[in-house]
């Protein structure tokens, strides 16, 4: 089956759409990479999503989504050759062993139907695998310490005879690999997280035998897996290696005008595919809060002078012309993705189609790197489908058939409200979408306004574009709605999308009861800020809620000039960011720009002048001038017209309404990704009412059969 996959694909007749705009075309070349031909530039790189082994179904629908909006090649996440790789608790893909094949399978033929190409990134994670589950000792170049946590243990420095086991155990990998349907192979030297590129880095290899040293020397092991994978499935099977170019960290690291570009010169054609980017994972999928896209660039031009081979590269593309310019300007030969990739599946298609203006583009928020980071199914702000797939049987580009002519009146144009109103539409009904203000939007249309957050703005203008084109979508501005105006609309159903106000009295996580003196002048919400009420220095914020907008008005404010401190009960400013790999950017920044950091203390009283702090472990207290506090605690569902309507059953009734629901932030204050999630899942479920008491998705049941 494999080998009349890859026959069928040099043979295919490369469609073109008519639709495409000339100057895209070329992002629709086919490309040969080895053995095997890619049908167009559009390279899904690997992305890790929290599926993986544990979720074989959801993943390989997933990755199939993918391959029908248009990807030529449909990479997997890392995949770990051996049990000595286990990077448990996190669920990446597994080829432990044979019977590990039937589930990556499913994902080959869910990519082979649509003619795309399947990619496995095959990894041993070395000191990086923390083997938790298998219980092994970590492998390392040299005696080192694994990633704290882990166990506070260490790594063991490998022998040569345990260097001829890995090259093993990847040969084994790769001939599994072949079985189960892939296309391309890779050998994973990226992100810090690989065997190959421990050796290559300094720091962690200080062998004094012939894979110590000398930079031929620490990649002597890369090129031996590179030549062992071709050798054992070269023949129909591209080999394509991950390589990180810099590690953005000076002399200490690889740098791509030092070792990175030597190491490419010494392997050169040796690949049949680099795929080339900057470590570590938090470097290369930086957040748009502290990269633009195609920020990769300057590191990686100089990759295609130095090699034969197609090289792939990411940036966040989610623009054709930009696209466009990678190619032309002689940086890559495949637009590599994954991120834009998550938010829209389908940006091959649309592209190909001549609908650019659709694309639902990537905001940078990493909200899809927490999945991975709390082990659970990929999610994503822009995309609401993405990691439903399978269990709810969700398609980015199709709806249910609309089985009623009920209209709708949608209040609040926030994400949650927008995108309902979006469903609705495309699915037939006829909406009005009203908003109290004179700009739609809702929360991102005043959080872009802050420094770093324009992108999350695509939240709102996708589906406005979208919106503009629905004849049944009627949006109304500056028109609050009461309660009696519901009742006169005349609408069969009505959507209460109304939002959620930050709260002043402090209650949030570290507080049940307000905190004394925040009743008092001084004191500022997000909500304030963002509309335009400046409070004066000194100023302390005070964040309890740990995502990004306390650090993020913390900037803001320091910004404008003022003396600024960031109290918080966490351990460290903007805790929560580190699901999103933006932490250690966010604290960076901080202390740059001159933030005074309080972490680990707790807000517990203003007098107008001072802020009154106690230590979260001893509750020692401390004082802070404090001419005004920002409080970023909790928000308060906007429910009132809710808990009206809900005690009017009679009048809604003699109203004709049948339905009235609260979604988003009205219902309980989240993510922007939760909002858009329960905007779309209102308009696609509202007509297949499910009893609370079952479960609504399928889930992947362990199997009880023995393990022989
Ligand atoms: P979500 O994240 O749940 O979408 P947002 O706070 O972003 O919530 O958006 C809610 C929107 O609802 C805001 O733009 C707000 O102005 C609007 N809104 C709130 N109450 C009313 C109302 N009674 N009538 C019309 N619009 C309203
Ligand atoms: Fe982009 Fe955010 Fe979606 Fe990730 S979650 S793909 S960063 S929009």
């Amino acid at each position: 089956m494999k080998h009349s996959h890859v026959r069928a694909l040099r043979c295919a007749k490369i469609h073109r759409n008519m639709n495409c705009d000339p100057r895209h075309a070329l992002l629709f070349d086919p490309v040969r990479i080895g053995p095997v031909v890619a049908k167009n530039r559009f390279f899904q790189v690997p992305h890790c999503n929290g599926m993986g082994y544990a979720r074989p179904r959801s993943h390989a629908a997933m990755r199939g989504i993918k391959a029908e909006g248009g990807w030529a090649v449909i990479s997997t996440e890392e995949v770990e050759i051996h049990h000595s790789s286990d990077i448990s608790p996190f669920i990446e893909g597994r080829l432990w062993d044979d019977s590990d094949v039937p589930c990556l399978q499913l994902m080959t033929e869910a990519v082979h139907v649509h003619g795309a190409l399947a990619a496995i990134e095959l990894a041993h994670g070395g000191m990086n695998a923390g083997n938790l589950y298998s219980r092994e000792i970590p492998l390392a170049p040299s005696d080192v310490c694994t990633p704290a946590n882990y166990l506070p243990a260490q790594a063991r420095a490998m022998s040569r005879s345990d260097i001829r086991a890995l090259r093993r155990w990847h040969r084994q990998a790769a001939l599994r690999a072949r079985r189960a349907g892939f296309d391309v192979i890779y050998v994973y030297a990226a992100h810090g997280l690989a065997l190959p590129m421990h050796f290559l880095q300094r720091r962690f290899n200080q062998r004094t035998d012939e894979y110590g040293g000398s930079l031929a020397n620490r990649a002597r092991l890369l090129r031996e897996l590179i030549e062992d994978t071709r050798e054992a499935v070269g023949d129909c099977c591209a080999v394509a290696v991950r390589l990180a170019v810099d590690e953005l960290m000076g002399d200490e690291g690889i740098r791509a005008n030092g070792e990175g570009r030597e190491l490419i010169e010494l392997l050169a054609d040796l690949p049949d595919l680099w795929d080339v980017n900057v470590s570590d994972w938090s470097n290369d999928s930086r957040s748009s809060r502290f990269a633009p896209e195609g920020y990769q660039e300057d590191f990686v031009r100089f990759v295609k002078s130095v090699t034969r081979k197609p090289v792939v590269g990411v940036g966040r593309f989610t623009s054709p012309d930009a696209m466009v310019r990678q190619i032309r300007s002689g940086i890559l030969d495949f637009i590599g993705a994954a991120r834009p990739s998550i938010a829209d599946p389908f940006l091959p298609r649309k592209i190909e189609s001549g609908e650019s203006d659709d694309i639902r583009e990537c905001i940078g928020c990493n909200i899809c790197v927490s999945g991975d980071y709390t082990m659970t199914p990929i999610r994503c702000t822009q995309n609401p489908t993405m990691g439903e797939e399978w269990r709810r049987g969700w398609h980015p580009e199709r709806l249910p058939a609309r089985i009623s002519d009920d209209s709708f009146l949608v209040v609040g144009a926030g994400p949650a409200g927008l995108e309902c109103a979006r469903v609705l539409g495309r699915r037939g009904h006829r909406v009005h979408l009203v908003e109290a203000r004179s700009e739609l939007g809702g929360r991102v249309t005043r959080e872009s306004r802050l420094p770093g957050l324009a992108a999350w703005a695509r939240v709102r203008d996708y589906r406005l574009n979208q919106l503009r084109k629905m004849p049944e979508v009627t949006l109304i501005l500056e028109s609050e709605v009461r309660p009696e105006h519901v009742l006169e609309f005349g609408a069969h159903r009505v959507v209460l999308a109304t939002g959620a106000s930050w709260r002043r009295d402090g209650i949030g996580r570290a507080h049940r009861s307000p905190i004394p003196g925040l009743e008092g002048s001084g004191v500022f919400t997000p909500d304030d800020l963002m509309q335009g009420r400046m409070p004066s220095g000194p100023v302390v914020v005070f964040d309890d809620d740990h995502y990004y907008l306390g650090s993020v008005l913390a900037e803001m404010l320091r910004g404008a000039g003022l003396e600024v401190t960031l109290v918080t009960p966490a351990d460290r400013p903007s805790a929560w960011t580190v699901n999103t790999l933006e932490q250690p950017f966010i604290h960076r920044r901080l202390l740059e720009i001159g933030v005074g950091l309080l972490p680990h203390h707790d807000l517990v009283a203003y007098d107008g002048r001072e802020v009154k702090l106690a230590c979260t472990y001893t509750a020692g207290l401390s004082r802070l001038p404090a001419a005004s506090v920002v409080t970023v605690t909790s928000r308060i569902p906007n429910d009132s017209l809710a808990l009206a309507l809900e005690s009017s059953p009679a009048a809604l009734e003699q109203a004709g309404i049948v339905q009235v629901s609260s979604i988003g932030d009205c219902r309980a204050p989240s993510t922007i990704a939760a909002a858009v999630y329960a905007g779309h899942r209102h308009a696609r479920e509202f007509d297949r009412p499910e009893s609370e008491d079952t479960v609504p998705f399928r889930r992947e049941r362990l199997s009880l059969v023995e393990d022989p």
